[in-house]
Parts: C-alpha cells; sequence; structure tokens
C-alpha cells in the first residue's frame, strides 16, 4: 500500500510545486452556491460541464475515498511583454491540446498510482480551487483565486489538480479561509473594469472578461468595449494589482522559450488578418476555447484592443479588413475602433464604408462618425 510520503516524493519528481490530500466528502457549501447562482453558471452546464455533480466525488468515482491535489506553477518563467499584455498568463502556456508537458506529467503521476494498485480520475467539474484549500495548499483572494501557500511567493498563479482516487490518505489541515491583508482596501474589486468582482468568492463570470473574449455571442457592447481595453483572451488584471502576486511580480525569472517563440503568430496585425488554416494551425492548439466557426470573435477582440491602443499604425490594418470581413459584428467592432483612434484616414476609410452598409454596420459607422469623433 502507498504511503504519503512515497506521493509527496513522487509529486515533487514529476515537477509539481506541491501536493495536498483531502477527503472525499462531498463540496455542499459549493453545491449550495451553485444552485444560489445558477443563473450566473447556466453556460457552462450548457457546455457540458455539470458543475453540480462535481460536487460530489462519487459521482466521479464510485469507490472515492481520498482526493489528491497537486499544485501546478503556470508562472515560473517571464512570457514576453507583448503576449501578457494581450493575453492572460495561464492560457500561454497551455498544453491541454498539444499533451507535451503538464498532461505527460499528469499521466506519469497517475501511472505510478495504477502500479501501486490505486485507481483515479481527474474530473474537470470538481471544484479544484476549493479541494486544494480543504487540502491545505492556499487560501482564497477576494478576486476568487485561489494563493498558494508555499509556491510563486505564495501567489495565484497556480493550477490545482484535483484527483479523485479509491484509497485512505490522512487528510491535510484545511486553510478554507481569505488570506487576504486587511490593508489591502480591496484593490482587485475597484480594479476589475468590468465589475465583474463582487466579493469573498462572489465573481459573475458573466461579466468578466475572459468570458467575454471567448463565450460572448454578439458584438461587444459599447459600455464595456473601452473598459475591455488591450486584452484579446482572458485578463489577468485582478491578478496583477494584487499586493499578494507582488514578491513574484518583482522576480527576474528567466524567459520561458516556448511562448518567446509564439510572440509573431501572436501580433494583433496576424491575428486581424488571419485564414481558418493559420488559425487551426498556430492559434487553436494554445487557445482552444474558441473554434475556426467562431474566427470573428478572435477579430472582433483584436479590433477592440486595436482602438483601445489608440495607435494610428492600426488604421491602415483595420482599413483592409474592413474588406476582408463579412461578419457584421467584426466589421461593426472594426468601425467603432476607427471612430476610437480616430484622425482623416479612419474617418475617409468610415465615410467610404458608410454608403456600402446597413444595419448593425451602418449603425456603428455613424456612431464612429458622429458621436465624438477625434
Ligand atoms: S479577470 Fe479581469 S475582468 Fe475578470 S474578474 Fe479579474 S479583473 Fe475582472
Ligand atoms: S487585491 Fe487585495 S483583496 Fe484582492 S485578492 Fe489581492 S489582497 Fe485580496
Amino acid at each position: 500500500m502507498l504511503s504519503k510520503n512515497e506521493l509527496i516524493e513522487k509529486a515533487h519528481e514529476c515537477g509539481f510545486g506541491d501536493i495536498g490530500f483531502t477527503t472525499a466528502d462531498p463540496f455542499e457549501t459549493q453545491k449550495e452556491l451553485l444552485q444560489e447562482r445558477y443563473q450566473d453558471y447556466e453556460w457552462v452546464f450548457r457546455a457540458g460541464l455539470d458543475l453540480v455533480a462535481g460536487t460530489d466525488p462519487t459521482q466521479i468515482l464510485p469507490q472515492a475515498k481520498t482526493i489528491i491535489v497537486l499544485m501546478e506553477v503556470y508562472f515560473s518563467q517571464a512570457f514576453p511583454a507583448s503576449l501578457e499584455r494581450h493575453f492572460g498568463r495561464c492560457y500561454l502556456d497551455d498544453d491541454r491540446i498539444t499533451k507535451d508537458r503538464l498532461a505527460k506529467r499528469i499521466k506519469a503521476f497517475r501511472s505510478f498510482l495504477k502500479d501501486n494498485g490505486v485507481d483515479s480520475k481527474v474530473p474537470f467539474h470538481l471544484p479544484h480551487r476549493v479541494a486544494a484549500a480543504r487540502a491545505g495548499l492556499g487560501t482564497f483572494g477576494k478576486n476568487c483565486l485561489l494563493y498558494s501557500n508555499k509556491v510563486v511567493g505564495r501567489g495565484s498563479w497556480v493550477l490545482p489538480i484535483a484527483i479523485v482516487v479509491d484509497q485512505e490518505f490522512a487528510p491535510d489541515e484545511p486553510t478554507l479561509e481569505v488570506g487576504c491583508p486587511e490593508w489591502c482596501r480591496n484593490a482587485c474589486l475597484t480594479a476589475c473594469p468590468t465589475g465583474a468582482l463582487k466579493g469573498f468568492r462572489h465573481i459573475n463570470p458573466r461579466k468578466c472578461i475572459s468570458f467575454l473574449t471567448y463565450y460572448e455571442q454578439g458584438i461587444t457592447p459599447l459600455e464595456l468595449r473601452e473598459p475591455m481595453g488591450l486584452w484579446v483572451y482572458g485578463c489577468d488584471r485582478c491578478q496583477n494589482v494584487c499586493p499578494r502576486n507582488a514578491p513574484w511580480l518583482a522576480k527576474e525569472l528567466p524567459i520561458n522559450q516556448k511562448t518567446a517563440a509564439m510572440v509573431d503568430d501572436f501580433k494583433l496585425i496576424s491575428l486581424l488578418h488571419m485564414d481558418p488554416q493559420y488559425f487551426n494551425s498556430r492559434i487553436w492548439p494554445h487557445m482552444f476555447y474558441t473554434s475556426e466557426k467562431d474566427l470573428w470573435r478572435w477579430k472582433m477582440n483584436v479590433a477592440r484592443a486595436m482602438g483601445n491602443t489608440l495607435d494610428d499604425q492600426f488604421i491602415p490594418e483595420l482599413a483592409k479588413a474592413f474588406q476582408e470581413n463579412e461578419d457584421e459584428r467584426v466589421l461593426g467592432m472594426i468601425a467603432w475602433a476607427l471612430g476610437r483612434i480616430g484622425g482623416p484616414h479612419a474617418k475617409e476609410t468610415l465615410s467610404n464604408a458608410l454608403s456600402k452598409s446597413e444595419g448593425l454596420v451602418k449603425k456603428e459607422i455613424l456612431a464612429a462618425l458622429f458621436s465624438g469623433f477625434r
């Protein structure tokens, strides 16, 4: 029979920053929270992830006895600044599609369990952050993220991986608490540009830029376009402003070579003009929540980000993209971006497009031209 020490040793050998153990008891409080806020999470259920079922580990593995939580650090090396300003860090080195690093290490850990007679399951819908806190690995932030008790300078750049197993191990002391200092005065709540954060364990996911950049269906509402700033996919603002993350953000880290090699592929101009083949081969393997059929969303987000740079180098690119695209959500956002950057070339492009446009696109062009054009 495997001992805890053998598993701890194996977790470190597999490259995980920390490991903790908790019982397979159901997560009753989480279940109640999900039921109370069903409307906020309904889209997750519709996407096929039954979060309520995930609160009962025996629905994942009938003989569940323990949840082992492995702590993965996703920000151990520095990412290029040109990527960090547009993409959430947790997506930059995500290998869930390429399966070339983290997936292999989880597999190695599970093989070790199996070779020692322990059955395991790695569910996506178990409340992994709550499991990690219950296993004593971290405390919560008011930005609803988990802060490690040991690694990344006790910061939030971690991904807890919950593994349900059929063997009993002594649980660790839970740290199910908020670890924020009083003097912080809720910097994350104030900094959240879309007002998604409501307080301890309360976020409206549908107002979070992460959701808005990869799940929202229509053109981004006018009142969110400026607040969403330069983010194209995900958002790190509530982590960047957090004093609990300051020690790690101050570190000189070696550059992440894999992401350094992605810089050219992820330039805004390349993303604005990309075709499905480019998207499928260079972008989707890293950021896969949006598929080829929703390429319009990428282009809409890029156009909005370009507009928010106020950089007129993007005007010819936006004008070119206006000719390349047909989706009214993309064209409407290009019009908005041209209006936001302003200047004679933007005005000329919008004026030329006006007579050939109709519906939403025409409305956006008119708004761009006549609502405070710079
Ligand atoms: S990720 Fe961005 S939008 Fe989402 S809660 Fe944090 S600051 Fe707000
Ligand atoms: S910004 Fe302040 S309140 Fe928000 S998570 Fe960090 S320490 Fe907590």
